[in-house]
């Protein structure tokens, strides 16, 4: 399996991070399988980096095989979504940004791809407005709704699968709304959907 990254898909966290413009296309970058930490096992805050970072962000799981989709099928192509937190490392990320080197290592490292449960998206009061937030030691830090993405998942899952063949079990994380910020261990990261307790993890 694969997991896909959205970058900037959230006008309010893309200005956070000194973007004012609005991208034509998404941003989009890997992570490898490893990155995958699931069942509220804790994350280890890695060494390497001084300025590790959280991103809640709504995950889909792709449920067939696609390539090139048209958009007004993508909707067939997951039924589930998790919520999930795609830990960055913005130091090394920083530093890429200014080398013009990828983000593999910022982004993809051990642990960084925290997935929670997965919900029937059909159980959601709206498929386009789906309200998340994250809790750090117990404060809301992050605040989102899926209507404010840039770019929607049908959007999304269509122009991935115009460059990477989708397969069952594919995950793509959409974004980070406003509020990113660091974690350091011993904190406590409670992600909320529609105000169901989806993760709930200590990082060591
Ligand atoms: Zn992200």
């Amino acid at each position: 399996m694969k997991i896909i990254g959205i970058g900037w898909n959230y006008p309010k966290h893309n200005n956070e991070m000194g973007r004012n413009f609005v991208p034509s296309e998404p941003t989009i970058f890997l992570m490898p399988d490893s990155a995958l930490l699931k069942g509220n096992k804790p994350f280890f805050v890695p060494e390497f980096s001084s300025d590790v970072q959280y991103e809640t962000e709504v995950v889909l799981c792709i449920s067939k095989l696609g390539k090139c989709i048209d958009e007004k099928f993508a909707h067939r192509y997951y039924d589930q979504v998790a919520l999930g937190v795609d830990f960055t490392a913005r130091d090394l990320q920083n530093v890429a940004k200014e080398k013009g080197k990828p983000w593999a290592i910022a982004k993809g490292f051990d642990g960084s791809a925290v997935l929670g449960d997965f919900i029937n998206i059909s159980e959601l009061p709206d498929r386009n407005a789906i309200n998340f937030t994250l809790e750090k030691n117990g404060e809301t830090v992050q605040v989102g709704n899926t209507k404010d993405m840039l770019f929607t998942f049908d959007f999304l899952v269509s122009y991935c699968s115009r460059f990477f063949t989708l397969k069952t079990g594919d995950l793509i994380y959409t974004g980070t709304p406003a509020g990113v910020g660091p974690v350091v261990p011993g904190d406590r990261l409670v992600g909320k959907m529609e105000g169901k307790t989806m993760f709930d993890f200590n990082c060591k």
